[in-house]
């Protein structure tokens, strides 16, 4: 099938909602972004590959860092990883400082925020050069040398993020940050700063959608039950209070970040990555859940 036609109607049928919703705010490097940008890439397993606007822009991948950081503490820690951090769905905000109260500094997953300082915080204890290393991973498993922190937005999100800062302070209480709560912040900021196109990260995906092929990279090896694993995490918890609904509209695992990428795969056939920086309350992207929600409708390709 020659999927180009497709997504030429479906970029036509979401034009209504072109101006709903607006970019992250909170993080100020955020709200400088052009909201009116839009790019899908679809990389399916037979190496074919279908773009579409903006397609080749980087944006701020923010929390679609977490996958590749758990990625790479599933590898550290293996199995134990899970003492420190659930495998749940939250069902509340991505940087929701309640339920961690109430559960005594267990996050319970790795894509929330109090998940991903966890998940930092063990590729500072056990990596010579966590920020280098993370960075390398990312350009391998996207097959692209060009990929880059930004410095302006990571320091945007160090200048305010007071809630990431009591989040890893009530983990730092219960013991489950072993680093100091300073470093932590700043690998994950950093890491949430990583600017990738959609054609990266369909690419980088497509890892998580070809268990045959497992990818390797300096002793991070995705083993397809590692991959399993992550994304069924992926499909409960990778939308936060929203990943329900983007199971019954999409019905694919994926993960979303509030640069307005949201990126989802179909073990064994295809990866997708879309972006648009309007969000909605829940912090994803409007356009790109829309977009999405057309594919697996019209190509009648979900994992459901
Ligand atoms: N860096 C962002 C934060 O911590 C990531 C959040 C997101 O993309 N949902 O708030």
């Amino acid at each position: 099938m020659d999927y180009q036609p497709l997504l030429h109607k479906i970029r036509k049928e979401i034009e209504i909602y072109a101006h709903d919703g607006k970019q992250a705010d909170y993080i100020p490097a955020l709200a400088n972004v052009n909201p009116d940008q839009f790019g899908l890439c679809l990389d399916l397993l037979d190496g074919r590959t279908y773009r579409l606007g903006d397609s080749d822009v980087k944006f701020s991948i923010q929390s679609i860092a977490k996958v590749f950081s758990l990625a790479i503490a599933l590898s550290i820690l293996g199995k134990d990883l899970w003492k420190r951090i659930g495998k749940e769905p939250s069902g509340s905000a991505f940087n929701s400082l309640v339920q961690l109260e109430y559960e005594h500094g267990k996050p319970r997953n790795p894509f929330i925020n109090a998940g991903a300082l966890v998940t930092a915080d063990v590729l500072l204890s056990h990596l010579e050069n966590p920020k280098e290393f993370f960075i390398e991973f990312v350009r391998t498993i996207a097959g692209n040398p060009d990929i880059h922190y930004s410095e302006a937005t990571m320091q945007s999100e160090l200048s305010c993020c007071y809630l990431n800062a009591s989040i890893a302070y009530l983990l730092k209480h219960h013991g489950n940050l072993h680093n100091d709560v300073d470093d932590v912040l700043r690998l994950y900021s950093t890491m949430c700063s990583v600017e990738m196109s959609c054609e990266d990260l369909a690419h980088a995906f497509m890892a998580f959608a070809k268990s045959n092929e497992p990818f390797s990279h300096a002793g991070v090896n995705l083993t397809v039950s590692r991959v399993k694993r992550i994304n069924a995490i992926m499909q409960t918890c990778g939308f936060y209070d929203e990943a329900g609904e983007f199971a019954f509209l999409v019905g694919l695992p994926g993960k979303s970040g509030v640069g307005g990428g949201i990126v989802a795969l179909y073990p064994s056939r295809y990866s997708i990555a879309v972006w648009s920086p309007r969000l909605n309350s829940k912090g994803n992207s409007i356009m790109g859940m829309k977009a999405l929600e057309m594919f697996t409708s019209e190509t009648e390709e979900s994992i459901f």
